[in-house]
This record gives C-alpha cells, sequence and structure tokens, in this order.
C-alpha cells in the first residue's frame, strides 16, 4: 500500500468518517470509523471492524467503478481504514436506487418489505441532519439550489448506470443488491465525480444463498438497526466475499 500522507487540519467528522486536508491540496484524506448511527443518530454504538470492512469494500468498488468508466474520488487505499481521495466538493443531496422495496420505501407507501422493483426506483434526499435528509424532488432541488437539473439528470444517469454494474458485481459475490446511496461532487473544473463510500453501511446487502427462503438472510446495516443478528460478522462475511471476488 501507498505510504500515509501526513493529515493535516481536520475538515469534517461525520458519523463514520474523519476527513483531513493532506499537504496536497488536491488531495483528502478518509478514515473510517466503526461508530455506527441509524434513525438519524437516535440509535448509536459501534460494529468491530467496520471501519476496515467500509475502507476495503468502498476502495474495492471505487476501482471496479473506474475500470467500468464511472469516475470517483477514490485514489488509493493506504491503510485498513484510510484512503485518499480527491478534494472535491459534495454536492447536499443523497441519491438513493431501489431494485426491492425496504426500509423507508415500505413505511412510506405502505409496500410490502422485498417487493422487487422494476424498472429500479431514483430517489433525491436533501443531505440535511436537522430537517432528518427529507426525500425531495426536482423542483425542490431547484428552489433550494442545490443543484442544476443537468447535475440532476447527470446524477440519475450515473446512479442506474452503477446500479447495473454494482449488481452484477454483488451477485458474484452471492449478494443481492436490494438499495444503496451514492454521494456526488464536483471537482476544480465543475466535473461531477462520485464521491463516499459503498459499503454495508450505504447498501442493503442480502444473501443470494437463501433466496427462496421466506426470511432475507440480511448482511448489512439493517442487522444494527433493527438487532437483527450479528452485524460484526456480517460485516466480515461482506468484505469476505468481496476481497474473494477481486483475488
Ligand atoms: N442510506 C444511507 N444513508 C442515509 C440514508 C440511507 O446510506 O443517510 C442507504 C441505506 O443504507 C439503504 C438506502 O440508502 O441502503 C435506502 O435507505 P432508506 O431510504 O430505506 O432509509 P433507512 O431505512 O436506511 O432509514
Amino acid at each position: 500500500m501507498p505510504s500515509s500522507p501526513t493529515p493535516q487540519e481536520l475538515l469534517y467528522e461525520g458519523k463514520a468518517k474523519r476527513v483531513y486536508r493532506t499537504a496536497d491540496p488536491q488531495v483528502y484524506l478518509c478514515q473510517y470509523k466503526d461508530d455506527a448511527t441509524a434513525f438519524n443518530a437516535a440509535k448509536r454504538g459501534s460494529i468491530a471492524g467496520k471501519g476496515e470492512v467500509n475502507c476495503t469494500v468502498s476502495s474495492h468498488l471505487f476501482t471496479y467503478l473506474a475500470q467500468q468508466g464511472i469516475r470517483n474520488h477514490f485514489l488509493a487505499q493506504i491503510s485498513p481504514t484510510e484512503m485518499r481521495v480527491k478534494a472535491v466538493t459534495i454536492l447536499p443531496i443523497e441519491v438513493v436506487i431501489r431494485n426491492r422495496a425496504a426500509g423507508s420505501l415500505c413505511k412510506r407507501l405502505g409496500l410490502e418489505r422485498g417487493l422487487p422493483i422494476e424498472p429500479p426506483l431514483l430517489e433525491f434526499y436533501y443531505k440535511n441532519d436537522a430537517l432528518g435528509d427529507p426525500l425531495i424532488t426536482h423542483d425542490h432541488i431547484r428552489l433550494l439550489k442545490l443543484a442544476t437539473p443537468e447535475q440532476v439528470h447527470q446524477m440519475g444517469s450515473l446512479a442506474l448506470k452503477i446500479n447495473q454494474l454494482l449488481r452484477t458485481f454483488f451477485r458474484s459475490c452471492r449478494l443481492e443488491l436490494i438499495d444503496f446511496k451514492l454521494e456526488f461532487g464536483l471537482d476544480p473544473a465543475g466535473e461531477i465525480l462520485l464521491v463516499d463510500e459503498i459499503s454495508p453501511d450505504t447498501c442493503r446487502l442480502w444473501d443470494l444463498a437463501g433466496e427462496n427462503t421466506s426470511e432475507p438472510r440480511v448482511l448489512d446495516k439493517d442487522l444494527f438497526r433493527f438487532d437483527l443478528g450479528n452485524a460484526v460478522a456480517g460485516y466480515q462475511e461482506v468484505l469476505q466475499r468481496v476481497v474473494q471476488q477481486v483475488e
């Protein structure tokens, strides 16, 4: 692994990551933490080894997506829990894609958990903790000046393309991608770039081995959110399957 640049000023500390400036103004350092929160931080805890799982899984997925032509902020993984990324301005929008009904969609629309969604559903949420990250429309994005209509269109089509690529990748790991959240940023030239992380914190992943059973075998943050089982073991299993797939 490349050597670690000395972290400088702490730019941001979130629920799951710290981001530092480095000596190079075009490079940030992301440190992934074991801390876990759910329900807008109403539930707090920790999942041992989560930082390493999320950093390593994200590194592999960003590398795979770059190989498939999806520009992203990943530069290099420099330790089990740290990666160097391109310095970008993050847009305050969460882009969610759903292939089956789960989580907030079931609550909002009364759909049965696991209902297949074809074609996949695309949603935008306003990244704002104080407001609880509300679902927003294209017109809300325009009203709040969060992004231009062209940027919204670009994020939507990139997210759908990324969904196809990730579904294929996870299927080869015997995992089904139920839904996931992406974030995008703008590079210094104003170009849209995929950022943040892609991990069991941000994706719902069900074991394909159990696809014919009535209850899905969950291998993601829902283990922590709803006390469904051993989250530490679930995260490690995702890591093992992803690492074995790319070896
Ligand atoms: N998600 C995320 N961060 C958030 C909200 C959602 O990574 O702040 C992910 C979540 O893990 C799931 C998908 O986005 O894979 C859809 O989440 P949902 O809207 O169902 O919300 P939740 O049930 O997680 O509250």
